[in-house]
């Protein structure tokens, strides 16, 4: 299996972090540990150099934008070189905080210059202040605020920031834990993205989210956990890790009437050839 986006250097993993990652190997579980800010990024690079079944990739999360350094940049495009490095990510945009798009744009956009650069595929963080049963919201509920009070759709803003630029120089990327619409959906995968999957495909209000899982092409999925975040049930409430990638695996088998082999074997494929791993 692989989980396309973890976060397994997180201070929730400080107890048992080892014990994590030699499982894993036994099990053959592979996946991304995605950095969120430079020393971040440092970091997984350093964890993914360490273990044949980890990958990294480089990137600083629109919330931390602000603590970037001209000089980080060239910290970024050094890392980003490294051969364990998979992607460019997690970048993108944030309004469910503080954070506006004309402040992270041009942020966003450096970063796309830098996956140009360097080829490397984009793993995409987007998060909208509204209120949605599909929210990528790690605290469940604190998301439901009035629709319409906040115009700013985080999703339209890349929507158009990914059309801008000529199809040829737009580099492959996924949508992590995708938090759309259909129709956005569709967009995307028509701009070359794939949409993935995270355990908020089964919260009990996330019926619109299954409808996409249901309806989009195979070809254009992965999974995730983005652990220790978004637990998929069975364990809602308790810290998520790598190989809880299952549940969500499970739940898209579910969802399409397949079996949980033809999805896992669909995602992995989808994984390998956006990430060029091997
Ligand atoms: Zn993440």
């Amino acid at each position: 299996m692989i989980d396309s986006h973890a976060h397994i250097l997180a201070q929730q993993f400080d107890s048992d972090r080892e014990a994590l990652i030699s499982s894993a190997k036994k099990s053959g579980l592979v996946w991304i540990e995605v950095g969120t800010d430079v020393l971040g990024s440092k970091h997984a690079v350093a964890l993914a150099e360490q273990h044949a079944n980890i990958f990294s990739s480089v990137g600083v999360h629109p919330d931390d934008i602000a603590n970037i350094q001209e000089d980080d940049w060239n910290t970024l495009e050094g890392l980003a070189g490294n051969k364990k490095v998979c992607a460019i990510g997690e970048i993108g945009f944030d309004t469910y905080r503080d954070g506006t798009i004309a402040e992270q744009e041009p942020v966003l956009r450096r970063f796309i210059n830098l996956a140009q650069k360097t080829n490397k595929p984009v793993i995409f963080h987007v998060r909208s202040k509204s209120a949605s049963g599909a929210s990528a919201s790690s605290t469940p509920g604190v998301g439901a605020l009035t629709p319409g009070v906040f115009p700013a759709d985080a999703h339209a803003e890349l929507l158009r920031v990914l059309a801008s630029y000529p199809t040829s120089e737009l580099p492959p990327g996924v949508i992590h834990t995708f938090s759309g619409t259909q129709e956005q959906a569709e967009q995307y995968i028509s701009l070359g993205m794939m949409i993935s999957f995270s355990g908020v495909i089964t919260f009990k209000n996330a019926g619109e989210l299954r409808e996409i899982a249901k309806n989009i092409p195979l070809e254009s999925m992965v999974v995730e956990t983005d652990c220790p975040f978004l637990t998929p049930e069975p364990f809602r409430g308790k810290r998520n890790e790598p190989s809880f990638v299952r549940y969500v695996i499970a739940r898209i088998a579910e969802i399409r009437g397949v079996s949980f082999e033809e999805i896992e074997q669909a995602t992995h494929q989808n994984a390998k050839k956006l990430f060029a791993l091997d």
